[in-house]
């Protein structure tokens, strides 16, 4: 592995996600020696506490994500850690992370690398960067690099996210900026790429001559649990559709890039979110269906979780139909859903294609059933692989003809291997490759789009509860589909 150089500033450096997922990512990356010795992680939030303190935290990080501490790989992983106490609303106080920042540059040889990672309440991310620049934390050491990542949300509507983006920008260029979706940095999410670029039969009939629709789902089985007071001011259409969906989306419907390379790739995403047709009123309203779960048996309807209003307006799902206007997908929906308190966690992409255009099995005479429609299942998660069903002659001295399946799943092995996302990203970060970030011009068409659904939404009161817990979601969910004569793939 290429050994990269840089000292990480950590933002929220004692936060949830801090310990959960980003220090045991910093790990596993230096476990497998994309960092070594040229690297130093500065954690800061506002409580007190010194460095063996904030060390022992770190291996207890470690550990709970299930990494062995009591070996010298760990101790001196942990060595590279520092602390520092600072509020983020105090400019003067930047000057000591500065300090800090320099001499742990020059301790470890960073060559003036640095990463600011803000994981922390997005109200801060303006104002930190600010004075990031103005305190004079960004490194000018020849050919050194600053990189700013920033945890989503991304605003809440498009208004609010040109203004954090205008902030941000007065620091660091767009090529300086990591948005997190960590859906990006998900091994089948990425493996679309490699499936339709890599893939003459996939590619080739992945246009509205042979694609009858797509479907995108992201199912959660649990409810709010403990981050009520956060979602309830989001909902389900801000904190899964604006970005997640839309980016898996965007992976599906756009052209091959000229070069698989960030800024090709990012060019076409761009290009399909532009030609995304932006609702009107109207079709706002008839193209998307919210729900909020009830109560069953304990379990207590989304009104009565802790830290929600008894009469909360919020949703807890959203199901939709996605039109693009341009040559390859004209007349073929895309159809997402999400949503919280449903049948199971899964991710996955069904593509459903058109059936034969003759059905010469089905003569008059003919038992046989009508053939099915080919459909190419990517599984995202928990298990990761692929599906495709085919139809094919049943074994017996008639014709008929049955659905089979041709399954790819990624075995357990593997599974255990394949980094983490957050691995992943933070890799990229490493290496300046902005592929698996949001760039502004996607956020910004997503929200535009997002935000039409939202304006028809916040006009009408909606009849809440309106869906059981433990099903895929409110029947208006089914008759957004039923009504094009087509079904969800994925059913109970
Ligand atoms: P958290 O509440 O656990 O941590 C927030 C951190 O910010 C703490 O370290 C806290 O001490 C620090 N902080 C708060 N106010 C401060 C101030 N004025 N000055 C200095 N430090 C201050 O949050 P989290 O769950 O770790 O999430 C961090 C970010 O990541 C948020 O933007 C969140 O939306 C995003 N995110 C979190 C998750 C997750 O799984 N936890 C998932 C996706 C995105």
């Amino acid at each position: 592995a290429t050994e990269r150089k840089a000292v990480f500033l950590f933002f929220g450096g004692t936060g949830d996600l801090a310990y959960r997922k980003l220090y045991p990512s910093l790990f596993n990356l230096y476990r497998k020696g994309n960092l070594r010795s040229h690297f130093a992680v500065i954690g800061t939030s506002r409580a007190k506490m010194d460095d063996d303190k904030f060390r022992a935290a770190i291996k207890k990080s470690l550990a709970d994500s299930g990494n062995r501490t009591d070996s010298k790989e760990a101790s001196d992983f942990v060595s590279h850690f520092y602390y520092q106490d600072h509020d983020v609303t105090d400019t003067a106080h930047y000057a000591v992370l500065k300090e800090l920042m320099d001499k742990l540059d020059k301790k470890y040889k960073a060559e003036g690398h640095r990463i600011f990672y803000l994981s922390m309440a997005p109200q801060f991310f303006g104002t930190i960067a600010q004075d990031l620049k103005t305190q004079g934390l960004l490194s000018d050491e020849k050919d050194a690099f600053n990189r700013l990542v920033i945890e989503k949300p991304f605003g809440r509507d498009y208004d609010s996210a040109k203004l954090l983006n205008d902030a941000l920008s007065k620091s660091f260029d767009e090529n300086q900026i990591f948005r997190i979706d960590h859906y990006l940095g998900k091994e089948m999410i990425q493996n679309i790429e490699a499936l339709r670029f890599g893939n003459t039969l996939v590619e080739s009939l992945w246009n509205n001559r042979y694609i009858d629709n797509i479907q995108v789902t992201l199912s959660e089985k649990l409810g709010v649990e403990e981050r009520a007071s956060y979602y309830d001011n989001s909902g389900a259409l801000r904190d899964m559709v604006q970005n997640h969906i839309m980016q898996i989306v965007s992976l599906l419907a756009m052209e091959q890039p000229v070069a698989f390379t960030d800024t090709d790739i990012r060019a076409e995403k761009v290009k399909a979110l532009r030609s995304l047709r932006v609702y009107n009123v109207a079709d706002a309203a008839t193209n998307f269906v919210r729900g909020q779960y009830g109560a069953v048996n304990e379990q207590a309807d989304y009104r009565h979780e802790d830290n929600v209003p008894h009469d909360s307006t919020t949703e807890t799902f959203v199901a939709g139909k996605l039109l693009f206007d341009n040559y390859r997908w004209s007349g073929t929906p895309f159809y997402i859903r999400t949503g919280k308190m449903l049948a199971d966690k899964f991710t996955r992409v069904d593509v459903v294609f058109k059936r034969p255009l003759v059905d010469i099995f089905a003569f008059p005479q003919s038992q046989n059933t009508p053939l099915a429609a080919n459909v190419l299942t990517i599984f995202v998660e928990p298990h990761a692989g692929f599906s495709l069903q085919l139809n094919a002659k049943t074994n017996d001295t008639g014709f008929s003809t049955e659905p089979i399946k041709l399954d790819y799943l990624v075995d357990a092995q593997k599974s255990k291997d394949t980094p983490e996302p957050y691995e992943r990203l933070l890799h990229d970060v490493l290496k300046g490759d902005g592929t698996n970030f949001s760039s502004w011009p996607e956020v910004s068409y997503a929200w535009k789009f997002v935000d039409q659904i939202r304006r028809v939404w916040d006009l009408q009161e909606p009849q809440f509860p309106n869906y059981t817990p433990h099903s895929m979601g409110p029947a208006a969910a089914e008759e957004l589909i039923q009504r094009d004569h087509r079904e969800w793939v994925y059913r109970l």
